[in-house]
């Protein structure tokens, strides 16, 4: 069978701004398009405006660019999807089948600490925001700051409350471990890894300890499998069979293993249990050497699960059930 599924990150709207010849939402050289999502069997796919604060001084502009790129895919496209506002827009993907599309910032710093551009990312469609990216704004602090004076600022806690009012979703992955623990103690409605693997498995900043993994468990939020091969931890190889797409003529490459996806998950379903773990493949935003080469290619971990030992009912889950029981309770 194949299994629907949702996933909580991708950069692919970065890609089409930025890249143009790649091609568009509908069909691209790219990792994720609107054919390889209905091939793959994609229910609900979210898209993340990504802003690098180091290369954009003027954050918000580089929102409102991003922001216009969706907006141009989606005039030309809308006919193909969804796109996904409040819990009812859940309830009817999963009653028709049709493709949703959730809109996301990634870098709360586009917002600079103003709960008035908070409102206005909501009039736009977004409805998750993950808090930073790389670097310290005015919210919160990244993954490898840490420190006893490092949990959220207090225009981060505002920020947060009021996106839980709004009914938005609160997403951890890229802040540092006091922040984390800080919103998911603190916050009245839990928040998203969207794309974070288990630091135990492979040590990496971006990566969640066990301990926060315990604590999304205990407070009903998602975690969502990234496929980036340093999180994976992947080993780098000289060859890969069948794949003569990737390059290895600089040197080995680490290509992201199904297999190691799969260790990552057990793992996290280990320490987390089975209702939080989802998928946050990050496709479009990190190196392209990927044993599941795109979208279109999810079945093959649905069947590297199975092989692994999940049960079918824990696939379900990964795939699709664990993201629709949240996102049907938070928007
Ligand atoms: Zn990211």
């Amino acid at each position: 069978m194949t299994y629907r599924y949702i996933d909580l990150h991708c950069d692919t709207i970065y890609e089409l701004t930025d890249h143009p010849d790649k091609g568009d939402l509908l069909r691209s050289s790219l990792e994720i398009d609107l054919e390889k999502l209905a091939k793959g069997g994609a229910l609900i796919q979210d898209f993340a405006l990504f802003v690098d604060m180091g290369e954009w001084p003027d954050p918000w502009a580089r929102y409102q660019q991003l922001l216009g790129e969706f907006r141009r895919q989606k005039a030309k496209y809308g006919d193909h999807f969804r796109q996904i506002l409040c819990a009812e827009d859940v309830k009817a993907c999963e009653a028709d089948g049709r493709l949703g599309a959730m809109l996301s910032i990634e870098e709360g710093g586009v917002l600079g600490g103003s709960l008035e551009r908070l409102h206005q990312v909501y009039e736009d469609g977004v409805r998750l925001i993950t808090l930073t990216w790389n670097y310290p704004n005015e919210l919160a602090w990244p993954n490898g700051t840490e420190g006893p004076d490092k949990g959220l600022t207090e225009a981060g806690r505002a920020v947060v409350e009021e996106m839980g009012r709004l009914h938005m979703i609160v997403d951890t992955s890229h802040l540092n471990d006091a922040g984390t623990r800080e919103v998911l103690m603190e916050a009245k409605r839990p928040p998203v890894a969207s794309h974070s693997d288990a630091r135990a498995v492979t040590a990496h900043s971006r990566n969640l300890p066990d301990d926060l993994l315990a604590l999304f468990g205990e407070k009903g939020g998602l975690i969502g499998l990234n496929f980036s091969n340093h999180f994976l931890g992947s080993p780098a190889v000289t060859s890969f069979p069948g794949r003569d797409d990737i390059d290895f003529s600089k040197g080995p490459v680490q290509v992201s293993l199904l297999r190691d996806i799969v260790r990552h998950g057990m793992y996290i379903m280990d320490k987390a249990g089975e209702d939080v773990l989802c998928l946050g493949t990050d496709f479009d935003g990190i190196q392209p050497a990927l044993e599941i080469r795109d979208a279109s290619e999810m079945p093959r971990l649905a069947e590297a699960f199975l092989a692994a030992g999940a049960t079918e009912t824990q696939v379900e889950k990964i795939f699709s059930g664990n993201a629709l029981r949240y996102l049907k309770e938070m928007l």
